[in-house]
C-alpha cells in the first residue's frame, strides 16, 4: 500500500501565508517532469509493489502542461505499476481549471481533484495574494463537478483576519452543499519567514485571533454533523466512503516515496528522507544521477511522538498499544494525565484507544504535547 508523491515547486504568485517550497520563477518548468522521471527511475529499485496512490502536490501542479503529467503517469504504469482503482490526485488552482485542461487531466488518468478555493471573499483572497477571485472558484467548481471525477476536494482557510463569523457560516453552508465529496479546512497560521508573519511583526496586520479560530473550528464541526459528513481527521471531512486515501496513508505511517525538491519519503518503519529544498540543487543532483537528500532514522521517542501527533488527529484515535510495544513504561508515566484528560472530557479513553472529543479537538496540540515523550 505505498503512495507516490510528486512535488511541483512552481506557483503563479506567492500567497502571503505559504511556507511550502515553491518559486514564482519559471526555470526548468517546461520540462520539469523529466527530472522527476529520472529521480523515479533511480529510486524505483527500492520500491517493489505497484503504487496504491499517486498525488501531484506543490506548489501548483496544475501550472504544468497536462501532457507532462500524463506522460509521467504512463511511465509509472509501465515501470513499477499502479494498482487497479488507485487514487490519482492532482492539486489545482481555480484559475487553471477550464474544459481543455479537465479533458487532458482525465486523459492522463487523474481521478481525484483537490482545488485550492481557500475563500469566497475577494477582499480576503486579495489580502492573501491569491491569484484568483471567488467567481473564478465558483466557475471552476461547476466545471469540475460536471466532469465525472471520482472525487473533488475543496481546500478552505478559516480564522483569518478578513473572515467574519457570518461569512464563514455562509462559506460552510455553500461548501457542504455544492456537490464536492471532500473538504480540507485549515486555520490560517502565521509561519516564520512568510509575508504574513512579517506584516504581523511590522504591525500591519494583527496577530491571529485564537478565539475566532476556535469559533470557526466549532462551526466546521457543527456543519459537518448537520450534513452527516465524517470529520475523520481534524482538518479533513468527507461524505462517507470518500476519505483521501493518499493522505490517510501518511497519517497511518504507511510507506510513501516523495519525488521533487523538498519532498519527503518514509519507508513505513523508521527511515525518513527529505529532498533538498532548492530547485537548482535538486536539478543538479538529478543530472548527476545523485539525488540530494537528508536521511533520518527515527529514535524510539521520535517514533512515539509522531504516532501521537498524527493518530490523535484521526477520528479513530490513537491505539496506545502501538506505543507500549516500543516503550512499556509510557503508560505508567502518562496514566495520571490520561485519566485527568478523560475526566475533563477532552478525550475518550476506551479499549486502549485515545480519541479526542469535540472539546479536545480544539486543544489537540496541547494534548499531544502532554502525551509526548
Ligand atoms: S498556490 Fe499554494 S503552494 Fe503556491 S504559494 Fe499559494 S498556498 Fe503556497
Amino acid at each position: 500500500m505505498s503512495g507516490l508523491y510528486i512535488h511541483i515547486p512552481y506557483c503563479r504568485k506567492a500567497c502571503t501565508y505559504c511556507n511550502f517550497h515553491f518559486t514564482t520563477g519559471g526555470s526548468y518548468r517546461e520540462y520539469f517532469m523529466k527530472f522527476i522521471q529520472t529521480e523515479y527511475d533511480l529510486l524505483l529499485p527500492d520500491w517493489s509493489e505497484p503504487w496504491a496512490t499517486l498525488y501531484f502536490g506543490g506548489g501548483t501542479p496544475s501550472l504544468l502542461p497536462a501532457e507532462q503529467l500524463g506522460a509521467f503517469i504512463s511511465h509509472v504504469k509501465m515501470n513499477g505499476g499502479i494498482q487497479t482503482g488507485a487514487e490519482i490526485t492532482l492539486e489545482v488552482n481555480p484559475e487553471d481549471v477550464n474544459e481543455e485542461n479537465i479533458k487532458k487531466w482525465k486523459q492522463a488518468g487523474i481521478n481525484r481533484i483537490s482545488v485550492g478555493v481557500q475563500s469566497l471573499n475577494d477582499a480576503e483572497l486579495q489580502a492573501m495574494n491569491r491569484a484568483h477571485s471567488a467567481a473564478t472558484s465558483l466557475s471552476a467548481l461547476k466545471l469540475l463537478l460536471n466532469s465525472g471525477f471520482e472525487s473533488v476536494n475543496l481546500d478552505l482557510i478559516y480564522g483569518s483576519h478578513w473572515l467574519s463569523d457570518d461569512a464563514w457560516k455562509k462559506t460552510l453552508l455553500w461548501a457542504f452543499n455544492c456537490g464536492v465529496q471532500h473538504i480540507s479546512a485549515y486555520a490560517l497560521t502565521s509561519e516564520p519567514k512568510t509575508r504574513l508573519q512579517k506584516d504581523i511583526d511590522l504591525g500591519k496586520v494583527p496577530p491571529m485571533d485564537d478565539d475566532k479560530q476556535a469559533r470557526h473550528f466549532e462551526l466546521l464541526q457543527e456543519y459537518a454533523d448537520r450534513n452527516k459528513w465524517l470529520h475523520y481527521e481534524i482538518s479533513n471531512l468527507c461524505q462517507p466512503g470518500f476519505e483521501a486515501k493518499h493522505n490517510s496513508n501518511y497519517w497511518e505511517n504507511k510507506p510513501y516515496l516523495g519525488l521533487g525538491p523538498s519532498a519527503h519519503s518514509f519507508d513505513g518503519k523508521r527511515t525518513r528522507r527529505c529532498n533538498v529544498s532548492d530547485n537548482q540543487a535538486y536539478v543538479n543532483g538529478i543530472e548527476k544521477r545523485q539525488p540530494i537528500f537528508e536521511k533520518e532514522l527515527l529514535s524510539d521517542n521520535d517514533f512515539i511522538n509522531e504516532l501521537i501527533i498524527t493518530r490523535l488527529r484521526l477520528a479513530k484515535g490513537l491505539i496506545t498499544d502501538l506505543i507500549s510495544e516500543v516503550s512499556p513504561q509510557w503508560y505508567q508515566i502518562k496514566m495520571q494525565i490520561i485519566l485527568e484528560m478523560s475526566e475533563n472530557k477532552l478525550i475518550l479513553f476506551e479499549n486502549n484507544r485515545i480519541i479526542l472529543t469535540p472539546k479536545g479537538r480544539l486543544l489537540s496540540d496541547a494534548i499531544s504535547r502532554e502525551l509526548m515523550v
